[in-house]
């Protein structure tokens, strides 16, 4: 039942959204406020059941507490998801019928845009509710801030893997060059690292290899080029079985949410054949930081002071993987569960 299904995941609240006028169906979950309020972003999709979209959102929304927590922000993790085609189904009156929905939890969730919803979206969503961030105007696109913060992530990561933090000279692969892989390769090259680049556009990749004196690898290839660290930019998963017998990298840092394919295997493997791997929800909180900044009236200049945390955040969780031999993933979920216990005085069990 759904409430076998929350408590499994120790939701505190979540929230079935059905209008009929406007064909809405969404669900709202706010995983754990003991931080502060639940913010992440809202997801269209054309989910093949309702369950599918309970299981979703209620996975994303947990993700999103430990990103929360560990990036030190005074939030809560929280998620939605529409039931729809993001393409055909969209409209004013289903969106302001949302935000009614985001209102109704008087600031306890916040919203943004996830995939699927776009920025004029959330102005929809702002006529019925202020708690969204994310609106045109505002704090903008947070790739900027992404990027930074996985830059000096990696940085902190070449500093315990090769004595020093510079990236110059390094050999360093991006996968995928989109919005947060393009600030990315910017940095690295700025600062002399010997950068590859690799995407499914023929289009970008000249332009990026063009504009930045990036070598263009193919898409397959990457995952056997002689480099110090992997950065993977695009999709999720792409540290698994087949790709661990292949990479030579020292360090797998990147922007992409969910990089090991299977969190307790591959993370281990990892650990055992002497690599780091900077966790990545902890390295891509730069456009959580983004949201924040707008919805706590910062200013951007603290959204990358912040994002420049994700330097000493690293460190930490790669002196605690060698102290408690640990693998970073599981050191990051603890440290993160840690802020939560602090502050709220409960004990989380998964
Ligand atoms: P994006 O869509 O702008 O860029 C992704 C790029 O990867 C595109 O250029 C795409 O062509 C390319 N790509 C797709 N499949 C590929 C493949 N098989 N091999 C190589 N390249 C491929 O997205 P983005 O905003 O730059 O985000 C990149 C990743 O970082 C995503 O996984 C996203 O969820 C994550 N992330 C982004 C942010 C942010 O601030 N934008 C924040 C946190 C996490």
């Amino acid at each position: 039942t759904v409430l076998d299904d929350m408590s499994k995941y120790d939701h505190e609240q979540v929230v079935f959204c059905q209008d009929n006028a406007t064909g809405l169906k969404a669900i709202i979950a706010v995983h754990n406020t003991v931080c502060g309020p639940a913010l992440g972003g809202t997801r269209m999709w054309q989910y093949a059941t309702g369950a599918d979209a309970l299981t979703d959102v209620l996975r994303l929304s947990r993700g999103m507490t430990y990103k929360n927590a560990i990036s030190g922000l005074n939030l809560g993790g929280g998620k939605a998801v529409i039931i729809g085609n993001s393409r055909t189904d969209k409209n004013e009156a289903l969106f302001r019928r949302f935000g009614k929905f985001v209102n109704s939890l008087s600031g306890k969730y916040i919203t943004a845009e996830d995939v699927g919803i776009s920025p004029q979206d959330m102005t929809w969503v702002n006529m019925e509710t202020n708690h969204v961030a994310g609106l045109p105007g505002k704090s903008g696109d947070p790739s900027p801030v992404t990027a930074y913060g996985v830059y000096v992530g990696m940085k902190a990561a070449a500093k315990q893997q090769f004595g020093s933090d510079s990236l110059a000279g390094k050999r360093v692969a991006v996968q995928g060059v989109g919005h947060v892989g393009e600030y990315l390769v910017k940095h690295l090259t700025d600062e002399g690292a010997k950068v590859f680049i690799t995407d499914i556009h023929e289009d970008t990749l000249k332009r990026i290899s063009n504009t930045y004196k990036a070598e263009v690898v193919g898409l397959d290839a990457i995952y056997d080029l002689d480099m110090d660290i992997y950065a993977p930019c695009a999709l999720g998963a792409t540290v698994n079985d087949d790709t661990l017998s292949r990479l030579k990298c020292s360090i797998i840092a990147g922007a992409a949410n969910n990089q090991l394919q299977q969190e307790d295997v591959h993370g281990k493997i990892v650990m055992e054949k002497g690599m780091i791997y900077t966790p990545d929800f902890m390295l891509n909180a730069g456009g959580v930081i983004n949201c924040y900044a707008e919805v706590a009236n910062l200013t951007p200049e603290w959204a990358m002071a912040k994002a420049e945390e994700i330097y000493n955040t690293t460190t930490s969780i790669l002196t605690r993987s060698i102290q408690e031999n640990i693998p970073t993933y599981a050191i990051a979920n603890k440290m993160a569960e840690e802020r939560i216990e602090a502050l709220g005085k409960v004990k989380l069990s998964y």
